[in-house]
C-alpha cells in the first residue's frame, strides 16, 4: 500500500475542487481589535480583520480579561479532569446556572465547543428516544448534520425555513413515533432568521420536540442576550436551546439548555460529554463575566446592529452586491470560487484587509461570497477604506455589480 500517494490524491481532489483551505496566520492586538498582525514568510504587517465571529469584541473586553487573569491566579491552568473525575469546578457550576437562567430553562450543560454540544446532544437524543425521526432544516450547520448522522435514526430534510414543507413532513410521520425538529435561529451565511414561534407551534401540534441552534444569536439578540427566541418572546416554545460561548460571548465552549430530565439524560449518556476533559476554569471564568455583563448591558448589542446597518448602506451606495438581510451578517455575493479567492487575496495583499472567501461546501456552488462581520470596534474610517478597496477590486476583476 502506497499510503503517501493515496493521501496526496485525497488532497489533490480537494485542491482541484477549489476547496483547499489556507489559514491566515494572525495575532489580534489586545485592546486594539479589529487590528491584528499578519505573519507571512516575507515578514509581519498590520491588517484589519473583517471576518471574526467575536461579534461584540467581548474577547477583548476588560471585564472578561480581568476575570480570566483572576481565575488563573486563583486555580491555575487546566481543569485536570472530566466533569465526573475532578473536573467540575465551581466556575462550571455557576456558569451552568447562569445559562439556564439566560434561557429560562431548568438546566444547562457545558461542552468544550458548540460543535461538540450539537453532535453529542442530537446523537444521544436520537439513540435514547429510539427510532426517533429528526427533521432537519436544509441549511443546518455541519455539527448538527454530523450528530444526526451519528444518532443512526431516520432523518428528513426540510426545505429551508419552509413552514408548509415542514408540516407536510410532520403529517407523514407516525404520530406515535418520537420526532425532533432541528433548526437554527440566525443562519450565518445568508444572515436570515427563522420564524421560531411558528416552527415550534407546528412541531408541537404534531408532537415533536424542538431543537434550536442559537449560536449566531446568543449574546447578540434579546434584552438579556438570550438570542432570537428571547427577542421574539418564545423561549418557552423551544425545548432545547444550543449555543456557543466562542462567538458573541467571545471566549470558548458550547452548551445546551432545557428541562432537567433532558439535560440529565445527555449528561448521563453522551460519550462526547462524559469522556472529555472539561473546559479550563480560566475559560469558564471569562465566559461567566461575559454572559453576566451582556445580561445587563445593551450598549454592545445596539452598536453591533448600528455598525452592520451602516456597512450595508455604504456597500449598497457603492453599487456592490451586498445581500440585504435582517441580521448582523453582511454577505457580498461574488458567485465564483476562483474569483472569490482572488478578491480576498487582493484585499489582503494590496489593502491590508482580511476577509476569508466563503466557498462550497459552506455555501452552495455559484453563491461563493465574502462574509463581513462588522463589530462595535469597526470605525467609519475602516468601513470607508473597505468600501474603497472593494470598489477597486471589483473594477479590476470585472465582477458583476448590484442590479
Ligand atoms: C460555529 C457554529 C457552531 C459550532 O460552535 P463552536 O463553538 O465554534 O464549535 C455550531 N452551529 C453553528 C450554526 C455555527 O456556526
Amino acid at each position: 500500500m502506497d499510503y503517501q500517494t493515496k493521501l496526496a490524491d485525497a488532497l489533490r481532489s480537494v485542491k482541484d475542487e477549489g476547496r483547499y483551505r489556507v489559514f491566515a496566520d494572525i495575532l489580534r492586538h489586545r485592546g486594539d481589535f479589529p487590528r491584528a498582525t499578519f505573519h507571512t514568510p516575507e515578514g509581519a504587517r498590520d491588517i484589519v480583520v473583517w471576518c471574526s465571529n467575536d461579534y461584540l469584541g467581548m474577547g477583548q473586553h476588560p471585564i472578561v480579561l480581568d476575570a480570566m487573569h483572576r481565575a488563573i491566579d486563583e486555580c491555575g491552568a487546566g481543569s485536570g479532569g472530566t466533569r465526573n473525575i475532578s473536573g467540575t469546578t465551581h466556575y462550571h457550576v455557576d456558569l451552568e446556572a447562569e445559562l439556564a437562567d439566560l434561557h429560562q430553562k431548568e438546566a444547562s450543560l457545558l461542552f468544550t465547543s458548540g460543535y461538540a454540544a450539537n453532535d453529542a446532544t442530537l446523537s444521544t437524543l436520537a439513540r435514547v428516544l429510539g427510532d426517533c425521526v429528526i427533521i432537519s432544516d436544509a441549511m443546518n450547520h455541519a455539527s448538527m448534520i454530523e450528530g444526526i448522522k451519528r444518532g443512526g435514526g431516520p432523518k428528513r430534510l426540510w426545505k429551508h425555513n419552509d413552514l408548509a414543507h415542514l408540516e407536510q413532513l410532520l403529517k407523514d410521520i407516525d404520530p406515535e413515533q418520537p420526532k425532533i425538529v432541528a433548526f437554527e435561529s440566525v443562519y450565518s451565511m445568508d444572515g436570515d432568521i427563522a420564524p421560531i414561534g411558528e416552527i415550534c407551534d407546528l412541531a408541537h401540534k404534531y408532537g415533536a420536540l424542538t431543537y434550536l441552534d442559537e449560536v449566531h444569536a446568543v449574546g447578540l439578540y434579546g434584552p438579556r442576550g438570550g438570542g432570537i427566541a428571547e427577542r421574539d418572546g418564545v423561549l418557552d416554545k423551544v425545548d432545547i436551546i444550543e449555543g456557543t460561548l466562542a462567538k458573541g460571548f467571545g471566549v470558548m465552549g458550547g452548551y445546551i439548555a432545557g428541562s432537567s430530565v433532558l439535560v440529565d439524560v445527555v449528561r448521563s449518556y453522551a460519550p462526547g460529554f462524559i469522556f472529555s476533559t472539561s473546559l479550563a476554569p480560566v475559560l469558564v471564568a471569562g465566559v461567566l463575566a461575559s454572559v453576566r455583563h451582556l445580561k445587563t448591558s445593551n450598549v454592545e448589542r445596539e452598536q453591533h446592529q448600528e455598525r452592520a446597518a451602516t456597512l450595508r448602506a455604504k456597500l449598497a451606495a457603492a453599487g456592490l452586491p451586498v445581500m440585504m438581510c435582517e441580521s448582523h451578517i453582511v454577505p457580498v455575493m461574488v458567485g465564483d470560487p476562483v474569483i472569490c479567492k482572488q478578491v480576498t487575496d487582493d484585499l489582503l495583499n494590496d489593502h491590508d484587509i482580511y476577509v476569508q472567501p466563503i466557498n462550497y461546501p459552506t455555501v452552495p456552488r455559484g453563491t461563493e461570497r465574502l462574509r463581513f462581520t462588522p463589530c462595535p470596534v469597526h470605525t467609519d474610517e475602516m468601513m470607508d477604506d473597505l468600501v474603497r478597496a472593494l470598489d477597486q477590486v471589483w473594477t479590476r476583476r470585472k465582477i458583476r455589480r448590484a442590479a
